[in-house]
């Protein structure tokens, strides 16, 4: 614990400069630096720094990424012309992430080879985890970013902490080292975020205090069954500066009993693979600032037409990804836009509030709970998906649907996903695969990767 609070100001002053900028010669922390200031400049210089950038994005992708140019082509845009989303809603133009599935290829700018690009995968809560690409500066931009909201809520570089977060399933010993190695640089304390059940909430909140963490980041439903599970048995809570959710949906009853057994406030942050760091609150928690130096924020109603103050779905340009380019991109998430000034003096614009996904957790039999992306990671190994969705039958029986890709045997998909699995079993659960052409929508139309037949339960 002492060497944890110690390694904090060393590793803010010393070691991230100097493995980020020399030993890796990256610009993460050089970024860091030069981008805390953006939040505070004028809203009128804010703006015109997002049209600057947009319009220099949109003609690059008009030369360089075969997609965009032949969708400028067909709906008549011309790049040079557009400074504002607007006028692109007004042609009618957004993507979806089954556009970029079906043409992955087309959206990689033609300056650049795959084989050079950072890449990480998507949520995947309906279908298989789709690729995403972006340059390694630009990677180091996304952490700078992050850092940067963690600034908002006083988190600086360094300071111990404890995450709780998902991972790829059946890790061997030496993976797991790794990984802890890796977080343990940062001065991150990992904690799996696929076995919430008590027993294991209890050892972690022991961990916590050992490792002298001052922030939990982690998913709502693990930290908020934390909460509950050290009110239940009466457990002293860590002392904490502060919890950062995200991933899901914070709800009010959740924020107030976390704040009230962890006696710290919880900030809530918003982001996906795709942008990493959307927005997040700072310490006067009046919604969330956007990173709008980045990505441009829409919210808008079933029109397509800009909405404030009401629920709407998300859509949203990434103003600096050259090498795979999202334009009026649908991320199938809702949230409230907000024209109210926070007050802490930075000046990006608000969300009110993220409605976003609702992710459910899963007990087993014997009463081992399990979160619900555990059921997205475990599958990212597994070839021949193209779509699924859990349906929890019973208790102790899942059937997993499955649409296949086409391209990977039926008995080998079968094979790999009982396998990915087979932890499931000492546990009591049955896994059962069926394939299928077409999985049905839930009364809303959207897909659901995880239903319940359980119990009546839809
Ligand atoms: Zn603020």
């Amino acid at each position: 614990m002492i060497f944890t609070q110690l390694y904090g100001p060393m590793y803010r002053n010393l070691v991230f400069p100097l493995y980020d900028s020399v030993l890796r010669r990256r610009k993460t922390y050089s970024y860091y630096r030069q981008i805390l200031s953006v939040p505070y400049l004028s809203p009128g210089e804010i703006d015109r720094m997002r049209r600057d950038r947009l319009r220099a994005l949109l003609e690059y992708c008009g030369r360089k990424v075969p997609y965009y140019r032949r969708l400028f082509s067909e709906r008549g845009i011309d790049p040079s012309r557009v400074d504002d989303v607007r006028m692109l809603r007004e042609s009618g133009m957004s993507i979806t992430k089954e556009e970029i599935r079906s043409h992955s290829d087309e959206f990689i700018s033609e300056d650049f080879n795959i084989g050079d690009l950072v890449c990480n995968f998507s949520g995947g809560t309906t279908g298989v985890p789709l690729p995403l690409y972006k340059t390694m500066d630009y990677w180091c931009m996304r952490m700078a970013i992050k850092l940067r909201s963690e600034d908002w809520i006083g988190k600086r570089p360094g300071t111990p902490s404890a995450i709780i977060w998902g991972h790829k399933a059946n890790l061997g010993k030496v993976a797991r080292a790794r990984r802890q190695l890796y977080w343990n640089f940062q001065n991150y304390r990992f904690l799996s975020a696929m076995d919430i059940g008590e027993e294991s909430l209890l050892t972690y909140v022991g961990e916590i205090k050992r490792y002298g963490a001052r922030y939990i980041e982690s998913y709502v439903n693990p930290v908020y069954l934390m909460a509950k599970t050290i009110e239940k048995y009466g457990v002293d809570p860590p002392w904490l500066d502060g919890i950062v959710t995200g991933a899901e949906r914070l709800h009010d009853f959740q924020k107030e009993k976390m704040e009230d057994v962890f006696r710290c406030p919880v900030f809530d942050r918003y982001g996906c693979s795709e942008f990493t760091n959307i927005s997040c609150e700072c310490g006067k928690h009046r919604g969330q600032h956007i990173n709008a130096d980045n990505l441009w924020v829409e919210v808008v109603d079933k029109n397509d037409r800009p909405v404030i103050g009401e629920e709407g779905e998300v859509v949203i340009t990434d103003l600096m990804n050259y090498a795979m380019p999202f334009i009026r991109y649908r991320l199938d998430d809702t949230a409230v836009m907000t024209d109210r000034k926070c007050g802490c003096g930075r000046n990006f614009p608000m969300l009110e509030r993220i409605v976003g996904k609702e992710t459910r957790t899963f007990t087993a039999p014997d009463g081992f709970e399990l979160h619900g992306k555990y059921f997205q990671w475990i599958l990212y190994n597994v070839p021949g998906i193209f779509r699924f969705q859990f349906v929890e039958k019973s208790a102790d029986h899942i059937l997993m649907r499955i649409i296949e890709d086409g391209k990977t045997p039926r008995e080998e998909t079968e094979r790999r996903v009982r396998e990915a699995f087979s932890e499931l079993a000492a546990h009591g659960v049955r896994i059962t695969v069926e394939f299928t052409d077409s999985i049905p929508l839930t009364g809303a139309g959207k897909m659901s990767f995880f239903i319940s037949e359980r119990d009546g339960r839809a």
